[in-house]
């Protein structure tokens, strides 16, 4: 299988190989070591302030995104939320379960955030944001620096999922001001699902400290208070924790955040090229180097979905609901190479041939 999806996306064999091992027990300093390594170097290559925390959740990215609403948003705030697809959505429905009054700035499939667009919140007393700064579900990729600026300016607290963005697209959280950036272990980190993890800013950390969360299991003040010495409160996936080192220090060694960033913009770059060949058009105004959102002009984008997958041993990512047949959706995350965007070119052109697109 070659799995070109948005997530799970392939690990490396060292990644793998760790899998393969049995699960030690956690309450040791060995593990305490491991977890003190990963905030660290997650808070690097996030760069985060140095005053930030790191914090693993056990839990798909989502968790992340709810623990983030539940700890650092109340009743009394009034929250703009970009909503430009799948994701942004999910956080509409966290604020709707929540009971956080919200306004949504709702954004046409493949659209570019504009400033027009944040215009009519000006000065209305808005108090948060929350954004999806690639909104993974169409591949679109937001401004972070006009995000920022309109935040600073209304004094709005910033909550970014960089979820499928963290490790593929250039951000440095300290500079933007954000205050809560949250990614997960199965996009670019590249290994398996289960963990999501939250870097909190000081104003964060200050909002969660002076809070109250009715929520044991997502109750970040514990996670902190644990953090310090490397532990979380309950059983993490200590598995996907270790993988995540292994993976972290990976890209240390390669030398670091921005080789990283290089190498999946290259394959990008690389596919997108070659894609132009085929029938097929790109549909966002502004995309992330993670993803490249594709409508098939002579055929069902589900239908190439299952052909790839059933004929030819290769996955791409549908889409749902309305873009089912509209949308696919080809990841450049995970242990992939320029050879491997030439199989799915090559299994596209026999497509091609057999009359299939
Ligand atoms: C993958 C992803 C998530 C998390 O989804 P889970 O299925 O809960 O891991 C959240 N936001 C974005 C933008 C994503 O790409």
């Amino acid at each position: 299988m070659k799995n070109f999806t948005v997530g799970p996306v392939q690990s490396s064999q060292e990644v793998c190989s760790i899998g393969a091992e049995q699960v030690p027990y956690f309450r040791t300093a060995e593990f305490s070591d491991v977890m003190l390594e990963n905030e660290k170097l997650i808070k690097k290559f996030a760069k985060a302030p140095e005053d930030a925390r790191a914090v693993f959740l056990t839990g798909s990215g989502t968790a992340g995104m709810e623990a983030a609403v539940m700890n650092t948003l109340t009743v009394n705030d009034k929250v703009l939320i970009v909503n430009g697809g799948a994701f942004g959505q999910r956080f509409v429905r966290l604020c709707q379960i929540h009971n956080i009054p919200y306004s949504e700035i709702v954004m046409e499939t493949g659209k570019a955030l504009k400033p027009e667009h944040l215009m009519p919140y000006e000065r209305k007393g808005y108090t948060a944001f929350l954004v999806n700064v690639h909104e993974t579900s169409t591949g679109v990729h937001y401004d972070m620096n006009l995000i920022s600026e309109f935040c600073e300016r209304n004094h709005m607290f910033l909550i970014v999922d960089a979820i499928s963005s963290f490790l593929a697209d250039d951000f440095d959280m300290a500079s933007l001001k954000v205050n809560v950036m949250i990614t997960s272990s199965q996009k670019a980190l590249a290994c398996p699902p289960g963990i999501s993890i939250l870097v909190l800013d000081k104003k964060a950390i200050e909002k969660i400290e002076a809070g109250s969360t009715s929520c044991m299991y997502f109750d970040l003040k514990d996670a902190l208070k644990n953090g310090e010495r490397g532990q979380t409160p309950f059983t993490p996936a200590v598995g996907t924790l270790r993988q995540i080192n292994c993976r972290l220090n990976a890209i240390e060694n390669m030398g670091g955040v921005q080789e990283e960033i290089s190498r999946i913009a290259d394959l990008a770059q690389d596919f997108r090229k070659k894609i132009k060949e085929l029938p097929f058009e790109i549909i966002s105004e502004s995309m992330s180097n993670a993803v490249t959102p594709l409508h098939p002009t002579t055929a069902s984008a589900y239908d190439i979905f299952i052909t790839l997958k059933d004929e030819y041993d290769i996955w791409i990512c549908p889409n749902g609901g309305k873009l089912k047949d509209y949308v696919l959706r080809v990841g450049h995350i995970g242990a992939l190479t320029k050879e491997d965007n030439d199989s799915l070119i090559q299994a596209l052109k026999d497509m091609q041939k057999r009359g299939l697109i």
